[in-house]
């Protein structure tokens, strides 16, 4: 199979496969769609099982990135690493220093940040060898671990959905189910249950699982019963595809709303939630709160304040999905993507204009 037959490739400007069998690296980079600005994304590390499934990845993620970054009013496109190894066992300072290698070399076209297995000690090592990084406090401009300014943006998400489909934005009394208690899972915990919500959480790891229940007085249910849960909210954190064939009849929630990216197996997926009358916060819009923050190492400007005033719009772009969706009578992620295309689209018209 090449790339061009994937059939999650969708246009990529560039997919680079990198090797370096020295430092054992095996990595991935898709640059989806650069016509805002550079491409930028997050770099993660997963034991995948063959190279078609993180190809598969890659490519889902770029492109993802390119509608999150459009729709978030961020200069910058889509892209996305991946590193094909298990972090616990693999992960080494010379398999990050190759990588930040392939960075480099790719001259600015890209920018590198954390995701799963990517920890932000990782990042400060691959900023040892190249410039292109961001989401890092003593690399960049000022900005810190992206986590709590995700979380922020998805609790405006959140109660986004809350107000449109429920008819209030206040959390309290609900019961939200939260997949995974990660960096952005933990965080958007201490967020809901500052706003008085109930918690039912799960992980694979289950110290991690216990610690954030103690801390945030959730019940902790099994990673497979997360999804049979008698709550308004589920709240993906975790890994994506998890709606998805199996697991979308067993909703309860009356609203999907999280902050993992590609919670969708497929398309297909957000109009059998739209059909069962489950309302989906698109995860590319409300999960946009790092990028808010991050970015700004791409562009030395940082300022905290206006970068929390912009995470603080997420609330009411949210919204704005829904409403259009409503009057379109489609499901929200489609009508976010065709937003987020229409804003490349126009970009693309006036830089041709401008050429003439
Ligand atoms: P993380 O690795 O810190 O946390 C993920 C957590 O999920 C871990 O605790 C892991 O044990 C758990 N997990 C994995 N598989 C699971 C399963 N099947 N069931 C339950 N728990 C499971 O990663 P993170 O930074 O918190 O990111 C989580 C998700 O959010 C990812 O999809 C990531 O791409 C997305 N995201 C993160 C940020 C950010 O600022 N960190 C921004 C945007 C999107």
């Amino acid at each position: 199979m090449t790339v061009f037959d994937s059939p999650d490739y969708a246009d990529h400007e560039r997919v680079v496969f990198c090797r370096d069998s020295g430092a054992g690296l095996k990595a991935i980079v898709a640059l989806h769609d650069t016509t805002l600005g550079p491409a930028a994304g997050g770099c993660r590390m997963w034991p995948y099982a063959s190279t078609e499934q993180a190809l598969s990845d890659v490519l889902r993620l770029s492109e993802a990135m390119t509608d999150k970054n459009a729709l978030a009013g961020l200069a910058l496109g889509g892209g996305t690493a991946v590193i094909i190894g298990d972090p616990a066992t693999d992960k080494s300072p010379a398999l990050l220093r190759a990588f930040a290698r392939q960075v480099q070399g790719l001259a600015g076209a890209y920018y590198t940040a954390e995701d799963i297995g990517i920890g932000l000690a990782d990042v400060e090592r691959i900023a040892a060898d190249t410039d292109y990084v961001f989401g890092l406090a003593s690399k960049g401009a000022g900005s810190s671990d992206p986590s709590p300014f995700t979380a922020r943006g998805g609790l405006h998400g959140i109660r986004a959905a809350a107000k449109h489909k429920l008819g209030s934005d206040d959390l309290a009394g609900l019961r939200v189910a939260v997949q995974g208690v990660g960096n952005v899972g933990r965080q958007l915990c201490r967020l809901l249950q500052e706003a008085g919500a109930k918690l039912v959480i799960c992980d694979i790891d289950e110290r991690a699982a216990a610690a954030a229940a103690k801390e945030f007085n959730a019940e902790i249910v099994g990673t497979d019963e997360i999804y049979d849960q008698a709550v308004e909210i589920f709240a993906p954190c975790a890994m994506g595809g998890v709606i998805n064939d199996a697991t979308i009849d067993r909703l309860r929630a009356r609203i999907v709303a999280g902050l993992a990216n590609n919670q969708l197996a497929a398309p297909r997926h957000g109009a059998m939630l739209f059909e069962r009358g489950i309302l989906y916060a698109p995860d590319f819009v409300v999960n946009a709160g790092g990028m808010h923050n991050a970015s700004c190492d791409i562009f030395g400007d940082y300022d905290k304040q206006r970068v929390i005033d912009k995470i603080d719009r997420i609330y009411d772009l949210t919204l704005e999905i829904f409403r259009r969706a409503d009057e379109a009578g489609r499901p929200p992620h489609e009508v976010a993507i065709d937003m987020a295309k229409r804003i490349i689209r126009d970009a693309k018209e006036r830089r041709e204009e401008q050429a003439r």
